[in-house]
């Protein structure tokens, strides 16, 4: 089996989902107009709508030959790869978000890729990703579900509406 990771030409075909919403095409008359570093999300429920940031990134890393499996790495590479950064590898591109859109009226948490500077991808945060949050945890401390998790009950009840006005 070849392995997927060394092969990564830009085929620019696979992200079919945000063709049909029109979702690129909109990236790319923004393109013109914004300065090229500026992300624009758009929510998942509501595609013409803009998502507001309403926490920090809270970016994501692997412990386990499977979790790197998963972006596409052979088992032997995931090992090296793990061996190399002391079995806590830190996912690029990758992270956890809450944003609000005023279309949901309520912030999300999402778990968002990012393709390119400007194309991200959101989808849902599968629950063994909280586990894989860092940010609140420090990657080399002791990494305890239970902190991130009070850390982000708290985010989501004391900031409320106040921090969404804001933005
Ligand atoms: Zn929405």
């Amino acid at each position: 089996m070849n392995d997927p990771a060394s092969s990564s030409k830009p085929v620019g075909s696979t992200f079919s989902q945000a063709d049909e919403s029109g979702f690129t095409e909109k990236l790319s008359l923004k393109r013109s107009r914004r300065r090229s570093k500026r992300r624009e999300l758009l929510c998942p429920r509501h595609p013409d709508q803009k998502l507001y940031s309403v926490s920090a990134k809270y970016h994501l890393y692997a412990t386990e030959i499977g979790q790197v499996m998963l972006r596409g790495l052979s088992k032997r590479k995931s090992d090296e790869l793990l061996a190399a950064f002391n079995r806590v590898l830190p996912l690029t591109g990758e992270w956890i978000e809450c944003f609000w859109c005023d279309h949901c009226e309520c912030s999300t948490w999402w778990y968002v890729k990012r393709h390119d500077q400007l194309e991200h991808t959101l989808s849902s945060v599968p629950r063994e990703l909280w586990e894989q949050a860092t940010g609140v945890i420090r990657v080399e401390g002791n990494p305890t579900v239970s902190d991130f998790s009070r850390r982000h009950a708290r985010a989501r009840g004391v900031t409320g509406m106040r921090q969404y006005r804001f933005l």
